[in-house]
């Protein structure tokens, strides 16, 4: 029996879970990126599809003229509808794991829509339960939709402030990204990249084309391009330990960014990572 177990497997069956020593050996083995030539994309849902075919007719073109050159796995956000569920929830006192309810329903609305606008090319939308057959819609197609909300529902925990889930369609994305070990995450909105302030609030803002998450933390803006829990999931990324936030509305800037260019903020996590 003792020669079926490694000396890891043995801690493992036999030790506690809590054991710090135990839990630092488990992260030893290097993690399986397991689509490394596939991109997540997200779209954004305020940003950029809330502001109909003006926004998304352009970019559906870029993404249809990248297919068989990238792999794309598309991500939606939500958006202003979700906004409004929000208000009429919270006003109904509805809790945060309802709220991502919502949430979910808005960015699969969009999800939806862009499934319909690509589905001549034959690109297909996924819930979650679908993405066991991911690599395979990405094989044969390039390209798949899913809606950005990460899966929570219910089990959403609590923000430390008010009752907004802080995990909505940035986070999902990220983690789809993170947890596949992709080769890029590209957010796609409607302003250059990362700046100071708000460049739609604040004229003054200056844009800052590269970042870590220590240095932007540090700078403790008053409100950032991208939603906090990316940068906090980033310090302990395995894999997506950069991400890119462009302007979509400029065309041309997606094929850049596929194709590796620096183009908008790139955010970097610090060090030397797993
Ligand atoms: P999405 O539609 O992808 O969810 P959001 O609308 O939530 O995107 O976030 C993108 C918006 O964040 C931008 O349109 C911009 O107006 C705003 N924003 C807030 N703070 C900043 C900042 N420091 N730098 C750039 N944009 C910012
Ligand atoms: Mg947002």
């Amino acid at each position: 029996m003792d020669n079926l177990l490694t000396r890891l497997g043995d801690a493992l069956v036999h030790g506690s879970l809590s054991d710090e020593q135990l839990l630092a050996d488990t992260g030893r083995d290097p993690v399986l990126p397991i689509l490394p030539d596939a991109n997540v994309i997200k779209i954004g849902g305020q940003s950029f599809i809330d502001r109909g075919r003006a926004a998304v007719f352009p970019l559906i073109d870029e993404v249809v003229a990248n297919l068989g050159r990238h792999k794309m796995i598309l991500g939606t956000g939500a958006g202003t509808r979700a906004r409004h569920a929000y208000s009429v929830g919270l006003d109904l006192g509805m809790p945060t794991g309802v709220l991502s309810v919502l949430g979910t329903f808005v960015s699969m609305q969009n999800a939806r829509m862009l499934n319909y606008l690509l589905a001549k090319h034959g690109i297909p939308f996924i819930e979650p339960a679908q993405f066991a057959q991911l690599p395979l819609y990405l094989a044969e197609r390039g390209a798949v939709i899913f809606f950005g909300m990460p899966p929570y529902i219910y089990w959403h925990t609590n923000p430390k402030v008010g009752r907004i889930p802080p995990h909505r369609t940035d986070t999902g994305c990220y983690l789809v990204s993170e947890v596949l070990g992709t080769r890029s995450m590209i957010y796609v909105k409607d302003e250059k990249g990362l700046y100071t302030a708000d460049p739609k609030k604040d004229k003054n803002a200056r844009f800052i084309p590269k970042i870590t998450v220590a240095e932007l933390k540090q700078m403790d803006l008053a409100d950032v391009v991208v939603e906090r829990s990316v940068l906090d999931l980033m310090e302990n990324a395995q894999h997506r330990r950069s991400i890119q936030v462009i302007n979509g509305l400029e065309p041309g800037n997606l094929t850049r960014a596929l194709e590796g260019e620096h183009v908008g903020t790139i955010i970097t996590a610090d060090g030397e990572g797993a």
